[in-house]
């Protein structure tokens, strides 16, 4: 299933992709089982936005082998997290702001995954019990402050850094998806999930060990090699095999 989040004539509901139509979610899309309403929309008649509104985007840094490769960094015994503001969320074709403070704006491609109940302290064998589904998420990250500051926050957390989209994919085996970020039709990033250090189930059981993660909540799973930076004017476009296509403009 592909659940989205959308906007018509000003109302923001959730319903699933069928076709070229959008069938508008029952209830909660964290309710056990997915009811619909007997209502459709045109896909191309409303606008997708961010699929979640979670309380907190936690991220996981250094997380692909061959991203620690190209930056001769030893891989990491424990996985390194920070949070990203939710204020940073921006959605499908939502423009990235480049921050008047930064000469140095990079792109990372990651795969997100949105957590589907509480989760507190969750063994790893159990982890994916706690998973709704799968979404692209672009780490955006002024990378000179990341470098002056030492402390992540200021770099990873202006406004627009964190587009999110365009759906919610359920039901896939995340474990070898192709990730690959595009900006201005040119391939930048091109991975596989098959190559992070710490799979989904140990970061969930790690991160939930420090905090409990609710519904909706993100957990942005590292980017591959190819980081680099951005133009103002560039289109950027993050695509994972299953997921779809996220495409933002920095302007
Ligand atoms: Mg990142």
């Amino acid at each position: 299933m592909k659940i989205v989040r959308f906007d018509y004539k000003g109302k923001i509901r959730y319903g699933l992709i069928e076709g070229d139509k959008v069938h508008l979610v029952k209830g909660s899309i964290y309710d056990n089982e997915l009811l619909c309403e007997d209502e459709y929309f045109d896909l191309d008649k409303i606008r997708l936005l961010a699929p979640t509104t979670p309380s907190k985007i936690v991220c996981v840094g250094l997380n692909y082998k061959d991203h620690a490769k190209e930056l001769s960094m030893p891989i990491p015994d424990e996985p390194i997290i920070f949070l990203k503001p939710t204020s940073a969320i921006i959605g499908p074709d939502d423009d990235i702001q480049y921050p008047p403070s930064s000469q140095r704006v990079d792109y990372e491609a990651e795969l997100a995954v949105i957590i589907g109940k509480v989760a507190k302290s969750v063994a790893p064998q159990k982890a994916s019990e706690y998973i709704l589904g799968y979404t692209c998420l672009n780490d955006v990250t002024a990378r000179d402050l990341q470098k002056k500051d030492g402390q992540w926050t200021r770099a990873k957390s202006f406004d627009t850094f964190c587009p999110v989209g365009p759906c919610i994919a359920t039901g896939i085996d995340s474990s070898n998806l192709e990730i690959k970020l595009l900006v201005n039709d040119q391939v930048r990033q091109s991975s596989n999930t098959a190559d992070m250090i710490f799979g989904l189930d140990s970061l969930i059981s790690f991160i939930s060990s420090v905090m409990t993660l609710l519904p909706g909540d993100i957990i942005a799973t590292g980017t591959p090699k190819g980081v680099g930076p951005l133009a103002r004017n560039d289109s950027i476009k993050l695509i994972i095999e299953g997921v779809g296509a996220l495409s933002n403009k920095i302007i």
